[in-house]
């Protein structure tokens, strides 16, 4: 299914450097004016050096999203059975429910998951459900070639988000649509970087050269306040060791976990809701 997704992409990808066509040889793309060499290793296009794991949190990170180790285990059954964080509405689910097959749907940041077999993923990090390494300031595809954009909690760890933007706005179609969920009030987690925090109107703004974008509250004030409650308690308590850290925000998450609920009471009122709110849904239209 992977090399499927890449010859289905082929057409779209280009140099992320200057956007010229690529050559396709065995193993290998290359520029076809700068000439610079994109390696294709284990499937994946190599457009940017795999993230170094160089922190302990990027470390940390991959094992938490992989389950490997026995705090990736823990950390991902928690977030199972008593995760601080609730949506009344799915609006990934739901905008990739209404993507017709054949659409040219790329991911950015898909870490290890895969939304659906025809969705093409990019990160940093060479997870094994990753098409394309890449970095989403200079993206490898075509101008007006991608019919949709996937940015699911990914915002708010570039340095530099309204470059990104920019970038997805060339490469969409006229018409093409992009959802970017990202965070309000929200604690530092880092992983590996965790730059910004964005209210509505900072969204409102970033998007504006968009022919229509529309900020909702994803997850609501009670998300927000659960998640710093047990946080506060958490860093307190465990610092920075790993394991103390999750096994910490369990068991503070235990007793208050279910107030999230409350969010579904918040989502009746939009506009006191976004004062709040734990993360936005922007989607936007070129
Ligand atoms: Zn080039």
């Amino acid at each position: 299914m992977q090399n499927e997704r890449l010859s289905t992409f082929k057409p779209l990808l280009c140099c992320p450097r200057c956007h010229a066509s690529l050559l396709w040889t065995e193993g290998n793309a290359a520029c076809s004016a700068c000439r610079s060499p994109f390696p294709i290793e284990a499937g994946k296009v190599h457009f940017v050096k795999p993230h170094s794991e160089s922190s302990s949190d990027a470390a940390f990170q991959k094992k938490q999203m992989c389950g490997i180790t026995l705090t990736g285990k823990l950390y991902n059954l928690g977030r199972k059975l008593i995760s601080g964080e609730y949506a009344p509405v799915n609006h990934i689910k739901e905008f990739v429910a209404k993507i017709k097959p054949g659409s040219r749907v790329v991911d950015i940041g898909s870490g290890s998951s895969r939304i659906r077999e025809d969705v093409f993923n990019i990160d940093l990090f060479a997870f094994a459900e990753v098409d394309a390494l890449a970095d989403a300031a200079n993206l490898p595809f075509m101008d007006n070639s991608v019919d949709f954009f996937i940015l699911d909690t990914i915002l708010e760890h570039v340095p530099e988000p309204q470059k990104i933007i920019n970038e997805i706005r060339r490469c969409l179609k006229p018409g093409g649509e992009v959802i970017c969920i990202t965070t309000f009030v929200f604690p530092f987690h880092g992983y590996p970087t965790h730059y910004f925090n964005f209210t509505k109107d900072g969204l409102s703004f970033i998007f504006r050269d968009f022919s229509n974008s529309k900020v909702m509250v994803n997850m609501g004030p009670t998300s927000a306040l659960v998640n710093l409650v047990s946080e506060y308690f958490t860093v307190a308590f465990a610092g920075r060791n790993h394991f103390f850290y999750t096994l910490c925000k369990g068991l503070f998450l235990i007793p208050i976990f279910m107030f999230k609920y409350l969010d579904a009471f918040w989502a009746l009122s939009e506009e006191k809701s976004s004062r709040l709110a734990s993360h936005f849904c922007v989607t936007a239209v070129k």
